[in-house]
């Protein structure tokens, strides 16, 4: 079985993911390319979560044809593969329904702003917001990828997030950082208090101590 290790790996992570709400049923799509092969693994379409193994996830190329697995990949795909086409640093990509970022991509365009050490260390910057086009749409992977930038996360116009990475788990990690800080500033908000952001030199510090630092550390002795 082609990338049986990456399909693996999503089915692992869509748990993740759903334990922390951002996903549930059919929601949502998750990827990984694997560069050497240029091959990517991704979910299917409209097949629940919960009754999925990993033949059920698919491998396609980067033009989209389905190349081994039970189902046609998400509609989505157009979304993934723009990343993986234009940019070296992405290897995984996830899209995800969480309630709380969304709440930001009805109210209009300003970004995010980075209120969380976590948001500083995992995104780096405030989350932009990609302006509406209809799901599966060659435009929605357009616009969504240039609102994204060099950066690593966009939220969706009326439908929700995506986050892309060097690896899935570092996707992973943006996201619920996104839908964390969407939680803190809506709290705040809800106080009637416009929370305060980290200052743009704390948040460059941050990411870079993160970006050097943080990986599993044998204990010593
Ligand atoms: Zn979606």
């Amino acid at each position: 079985m082609k990338l049986l290790e990456e399909r693996t790996r999503i089915l692992k992570i869509s748990q993740d993911l759903i334990a922390a709400g951002l996903i549930r049923d059919t929601q949502g799509n998750i990827s990984i390319l694997h560069r050497d092969q240029s091959l990517i693994a991704i979910t299917p379409s409209a097949v629940p979560y919960a009754e999925r193994d990993a033949e059920d996830i698919s491998v396609i190329d980067l033009e989209g044809n389905l190349l081994e697995g039970r189902w046609k990949p998400t509609s989505e795909f157009h979304l993934h593969l723009i990343f993986y086409r234009e940019r070296d640093d992405v290897n995984a990509v996830v899209h995800t329904h969480p309630p709380k970022a969304t709440v930001f991509g009805v109210l209009g365009s300003d970004p995010l702003p980075v209120v969380l050490n976590e948001a500083a260390m995992v995104i780096g910057g405030a989350v932009p917001i990609a302006p509406y086009a209809r799901p599966g749409s060659v435009e929605l992977a357009e616009v969504t990828f240039k609102a994204t930038g060099d950066g690593n996360t966009a939220i969706m116009a009326h439908h929700g997030l995506i986050t892309v990475g060097q690896d899935l788990e570092s996707a992973c990690r943006a996201s619920i950082a996104v839908e964390a800080s969407a939680d803190t500033i809506i709290t705040a908000r809800s106080m009637g208090f416009e929370p305060n952001s980290l200052s743009p030199e704390e948040v460059d510090i941050l990411r870079k101590t993160y970006l050097d630092n943080y990986k599993p550390k044998k204990a010593e002795g």
